[in-house]
This record gives C-alpha cells, sequence and structure tokens, in this order.
C-alpha cells in the first residue's frame, strides 16, 4: 500500500521527532514501529471508539488480519501499562475512583433506600480489563444458545466457546487448588490460572459447600458451572503481573495506531444518516475514517456516543436537545446487572490473610519488596473459589421464587422469557445464584475507617449473586454536554424476584458461614451481624446494602429491532451500513458469569466478521 511503502525514508531520528511530537502535541502514539498509519491528518480505515476490553482485543486482531489497513484506536485515558497498581494483582481496586476511573454513579434507586451505586470504569489503555478484580468463568451451554435464539445466528455456545478459548492461554500451576482438562484453551494472549496454595479461608470453601449438598466441579469452564470449584483469574504465572487486554497488543501489526487522552465526542454521519464518515473529537477535531467506525466505549458510554450522534430514542434525543437522524429506541435501554450482597466475617488472629495490608504498613512493605523480587507474596494473591447454584439446591424449596419469577418476568419481552425459562426449565443446567469465597474485606462501604471498632482486623467475605434478575434499566445522556456523564438507572430491587432473590442470597452465605470447615476460620460476623435475622431485618440491610457485582450490560443490544435491537448479529448498528458495538454493551442477556471471558470472545466473533468482509 501506497501509505507503508513511503515511510521507510523517514531516518531514525526524524521518526524520533515525529514520535515524540505526535505523542507529547497531539496523544498520538504508534503500537509498535512508525508508519503513515500514524500520520494525524491522513484517514483511517478502521476507527476504534476505546481501547478498552473489547476494542484493544479487536483492533489487534484487525490490524494482523488486514495489513494493508491503517487502523486506529481513540482511547480517552492514558496508557497505563508502567501503573503498578494496575499491574500487581494484590493492588486491584486500589485505582477505584482514581484518574483511572470514569467513575459512574446510578441516579439514587429507589428500592435501595435512594442510595447512588458506584460503577467503577476502566479510563485507560485496556478498559475496564486493566481495573477489574481478575475473574475468569464462562457460564452454561444453554445461556449461549440463548443469545442465538433471540434472533442472533452464529451466536450461540457453538460459536462462542471456540472465540472464547481462542483468547486465552491457560497456566497449570502447581499446588493445591486444580483444574480438570476440558474447557480451558492454550496459546491466546490472556494469560489465565488459578492461585497456587489458597490461604486456608479460601480452602475451606469446597468441603464447606459439598457438606451442603453441591458436587466438587473441576471443569466449570466447559459449558457447565454447576457445583463449586476455584476459577482462574487473568493473572501472568511466570511474573505475577495482571493479564488484560494490552496483552492482544504484540499480536498487531505495525498499522496499529493510538490517540490517548483523546476523548470523542460522536461519530460523524453523512446527511442522510446511512454512513459513518469519521469521528469528531471533544476539541472538534474530525478524523475520517475509509470503512468503518466502531463504538467500543463499554455498556455504560457506548450508548452516551449514539446519542449525541443522533442516533436514538426520539424522547431522549429531544429532550438533550440534538436532532434525532436515526430513530432507533433501543439505544440505552435493555440494561442489566447482577445483583450483589454480602456477608463478612471477622477472622480468627492466627489466620493471615489480605486486609493486614490496608493497616500495617511496615509488612505491606515487605509484602510489595517481595513481590519485587518475585517471591512468594500477599500482592500476588490473585484468586477465589465459587459455587453456582440452582435455587432448589441452596434452599430446598424454590416455589416462592419461582413464582415471584413469573410474576416479575415480563412476558412481552423475549429476554425475559429466555430468563424464565432458564430459571424454571427442567434440566436448563443454568445456575440461579453465585456465592464466593474472597479473602478480605468487601464490604459495601469499603474496609473499615481508622478509629472504627472494624479497622485493624482481617477479614474473609461471603459474596452472593442473582445471576438473571428481572430488573431491566437504562443508560442516556443528561443533555448534550458531552462532559456530562450519562444518567444510568439499573432499577436494582426493581421486582418482586430480585428482592426476594436477594434475601434468600444472603441468608445462604450466613448457612454457608455456619458450616464446617469454614466456620472454623471465623470469630464473629461484622456484616450485617448476628442480630439479623427476621426477614424484615434482611430486607433492610438488602436495600442498604444491595450493590452491582460491576456487569452492566445490554445497552446496545444484538435483537432484532422488533424487540428493541439497536445491532444486527454482525453487530452494525440498524440503519447505518458502516457503523458497529463492539463491547458489553451488544450482550442481549445476562449470563451466570463474570463477562470479561465472554466480551473478548465477543471480540474475537467481531474481527473474524469483519475481517472476512474486507480481506
Ligand atoms: C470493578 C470491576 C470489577 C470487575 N471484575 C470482573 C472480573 O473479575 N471478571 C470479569 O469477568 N469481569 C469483571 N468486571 C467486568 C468486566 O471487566 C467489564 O465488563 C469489561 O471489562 C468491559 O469491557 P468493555 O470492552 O465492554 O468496556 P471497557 O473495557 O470499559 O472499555 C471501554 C473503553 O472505552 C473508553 N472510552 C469510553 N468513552 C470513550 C470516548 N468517548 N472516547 C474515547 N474512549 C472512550 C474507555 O476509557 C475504555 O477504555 C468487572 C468490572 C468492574 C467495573
Amino acid at each position: 500500500m501506497q501509505l507503508r511503502s513511503s515511510y521507510p525514508e523517514i531516518k531514525s531520528s526524524m521518526r524520533l521527532i515525529l514520535n515524540l511530537f505526535l505523542t507529547a502535541v497531539l496523544g498520538l502514539v504508534p503500537a509498535a514501529s512508525a508508519t503513515p498509519c500514524q500520520v494525524p491528518d491522513v484517514s483511517f480505515d478502521f476507527i476504534i471508539i476505546g481501547g478498552g476490553t473489547a476494542g484493544l482485543a479487536l483492533a489487534s486482531r484487525l490490524s494482523k488480519a488486514l495489513p494493508s489497513h491503517c487502523v486506529l484506536v481513540i482511547e480517552a485515558g492514558p496508557d497505563g501499562r508502567h501503573e503498578q497498581r494496575i499491574y500487581i494483582p494484590g493492588l486491584r481496586g486500589s485505582t477505584f475512583g482514581s484518574s483511572y476511573d470514569w467513575s459512574l454513579p446510578t441516579v439514587p434507586q429507589a428500592a435501595a433506600n435512594n442510595r447512588t451505586i458506584g460503577h467503577n470504569r476502566g479510563k485507560v489503555l485496556g478498559g475496564t480489563s486493566a481495573l477489574n478484580l481478575l475473574v475468569w468463568n464462562r457460564a452454561t451451554v444453554k445461556e449461549y444458545d440463548a443469545w442465538e435464539e433471540l434472533g442472533n445466528p452464529g451466536w450461540g455456545w457453538q460459536n462462542m466457546y471456540p472465540s472464547m478459548l481462542k483468547t486465552e492461554n491457560f497456566q497449570r500451576q502447581n499446588g493445591t487448588a486444580q483444574y480438570g482438562v476440558d474447557g480451558v484453551g492454550y496459546g491466546g494472549p490472556i494469560q489465565v490460572a488459578l492461585t497456587e496454595n489458597p490461604p486456608p479461608q479460601l480452602q475451606a470453601c469446597i468441603p464447606t459447600l459439598t457438606s451442603l449438598g453441591l458436587q466438587e466441579n473441576l471443569e466449570s469452564l466447559n459449558g457447565n458451572n454447576l457445583g463449586v470449584m476455584y476459577q482462574p483469574a487473568t493473572y501472568r504465572a511466570s511474573n505475577h503481573t495482571r493479564s488484560y487486554s494490552v496483552d492482544y497488543i504484540p499480536e498487531a501489526g505495525d498499522n496499529l495506531a493510538f490517540m490517548f487522552n483523546t476523548t470523542v465526542h460522536r461519530v460523524q454521519l453523512n446527511t442522510k444518516g446511512s454512513k459513518a464518515t469519521g469521528v469528531v473529537l471533544m476539541n472538534g477535531t474530525l478524523v475520517k475514517a475509509r470503512r468503518e467506525v466502531i463504538v467500543a466505549a463499554g455498556s455504560l458510554l457506548s450508548p452516551k456516543i449514539l446519542e449525541l450522534s443522533g442516533i436514538g430514542q426520539r424522547t431522549v434525543l429531544n429532550d438533550a436537545g440534538i436532532k434525532q437522524v436515526i430513530e432507533l429506541p433501543g439505544v440505552g435501554e435493555n440494561l442489566q446487572d447482577h445483583l450483589r450482597i454480602q456477608t463478612t466475617y471477622e477472622l480468627k488472629p492466627d489466620v493471615l490473610g489480605v486486609d493486614v495490608l490496608k493497616y500495617n504498613t511496615t509488612l505491606a512493605a515487605i509484602e510489595l519488596e517481595r513481590w519485587k523480587r518475585g517471591q512468594p507474596s500477599l500482592y500476588q494473591y490473585a484468586g477465589s473459589c465459587y459455587g453456582f447454584l440452582k435455587w432448589k439446591q441452596a434452599l430446598g424449596d424454590d416455589s416462592k421464587l419461582v413464582q415471584l419469577a413469573m410474576q416479575s418476568a415480563n412476558m412481552s419481552n423475549p429476554v425475559d422469557r429466555k430468563k424464565l425459562e432458564l430459571l424454571t426449565g427442567h434440566g436448563s443446567g443454568a445456575p440461579d445464584i453465585e456465592v464466593v469465597f474472597s479473602d478480605g474485606y468487601i464490604g459495601t462501604t469499603g474496609y473499615p475507617k481508622n478509629g472504627t471498632t472494624g479497622y485493624g482486623k482481617q477479614y474473609v467475605t461471603l459474596l452472593a449473586g442473582v445471576q438473571h434478575p428481572f430488573a431491566r434499566g437504562s443508560v442516556h445522556i443528561n443533555g448534550s454536554d458531552p462532559l456530562n456523564k450519562p444518567l444510568v438507572n439499573p432499577r436494582y430491587l426493581s421486582t418482586s424476584y430480585d428482592l426476594e432473590a436477594l434475601i434468600s442470597a444472603a441468608k445462604y452465605t450466613r448457612r454457608m458461614a455456619k458450616t464446617a470447615p469454614f466456620k472454623n476460620v471465623w470469630v464473629s460476623e461484622f456484616d450485617p451481624g448476628m442480630d439479623t435475622e427476621t426477614n424484615a431485618e434482611w430486607e433492610m440491610y438488602i436495600r442498604d446494602n444491595v450493590f452491582t457485582f460491576y456487569h452492566p450490560l445490554g445497552t446496545c443490544a444484538m435483537l432484532p429491532k422488533k424487540d428493541g435491537g439497536v445491532v444486527d448479529p454482525k453487530l452494525r448498528v440498524y440503519g447505518v451500513g458502516n457503523l458497529r458495538v463492539v463491547d458489553a454493551s451488544v450482550i442481549p442477556m445476562i449470563i451466570s458469569a463474570h463477562i470479561q471471558t465472554a466480551i473478548y470472545g465477543i471480540a474475537e466473533r467481531a474481527a473474524e466478521i469483519i475481517t472476512a468482509e474486507y480481506r
């Protein structure tokens, strides 16, 4: 291609000066060696908005598969690859609320005593995969098949499973936590492993849940996740660092360019609205796209970009004073998320946990030094132990929840009908509740503050999540100013099923806590405390503490347009030929898993679909 052959003539010193200029002045950074694909005033074949989990995976795959095309990633945040709070697993969580976080609170949630609930979202290269809690798992065959059955040929388990496997490289470690054979992939860019030797408070997990009737499941990533198990974390075993979507970059060619610290305002459409011609940056600059614009800004920010571009619901756009170009009522709707609650337990004084790092600064410094030297350290810890259950397994009698689910489901909505099918269908195999044994304090308001009674102690947390809640919310722009945060309204606990499900889940974690051998590691229940006993008390606790499992999705759903869809099965926005969405927004129905594995799988599928069109 013309652009590529001309560049080698630039002498290396000139190249350095050009790169420094591009980096310092324009925020434009080459992926590997510079090529004309990075020259700022040319157009690019593909512009990807957001260098996050999906965006970076897709960009890297496209650049490799289409070497004669220029691929540009525009990322609002910086390149954070030097940031130890990102790459040291034991420092996960320390970036929440920092400059690497968009921090997008919900609007007050009526059923949660009008609390606003914080949503962290990565604003840095790697996006939310740079901030997340490293869990790596998969849902059940039937749930991915449900995506296909909702009107999306090619998006069932048969296609999603190989795409997800392509992403990962499972590293087998020695030690007590083990995984079987089936369900893991090798050779992909994302490194995953089980934590080698879990501490006693986590080792109690499998015997505790098996004595409550669950089966141990050593191959829980193969499409059947029911049971109790350790699951991998996104973790590079050789040097104990986080593995995240930046690990795709070495797979890319030198036709991949980046703009950092650069926020896209909107997509530029032609006058008919049928074609995306480029993107407009916050400073008004137009960057032109020769082939496609791909929105990968995440489930809480991709709808905002579409709406600011005139694509969306008439009333939302009217209220914001934005001229509607394309009527697409589904934009920003169908917001689904996993509901979370937890009970927390103070550990016996002789059990070592990760909370010690929060109040013993001397030990924290020693442990950090050990991590830096590659010696075993509390900072390398990245794992947890999980249980995935049907209500019948957790409660014995699931009739009340089944009845509430039937009342809560909106039967005119195909997504709700699918959820109900999974919940009530005989042998559906899709879990209704997840429980997690997690070392350290993970209460709603964070580790107890210095000066309060809870400070200076160590904890273990039992988390529970409702897998298919029926609340469906929305995220929309708040006026036409692109600086405004979107209005995030997940409508937590807005159905009778969701509330009763979370109450039942919390009670179950108490039951787990009182079961041997786990009951032998703790001295007292910190949250909510054993004086919470009656239904009314549990309900109060739930309304005061319901939280997100951080899995908002579905806001630019891949569904038929008549069902509220925003993108078709090729991830193209209805009505605009060359505009796609590739991120968590397109997932039509929430699944019984932490969702990054699926998001990488979606990026891999998108890369295959787009490559097939342009090769
Ligand atoms: C605290 C937390 C913990 C989590 N833990 C886990 C876990 O352990 N396991 C798991 O499977 N999942 C977890 N998740 C969920 C998972 O990490 C996310 O769902 C996933 O990473 C989202 O990927 P994405 O590609 O949809 O969006 P993102 O990764 O968020 O990417 C979006 C990117 O777009 C950029 N962007 C946005 N707007 C613009 C704009 N206008 N211009 C330019 N760039 C823009 C952002 O800065 C970001 O880099 C967690 C999420 C959170 C918040």
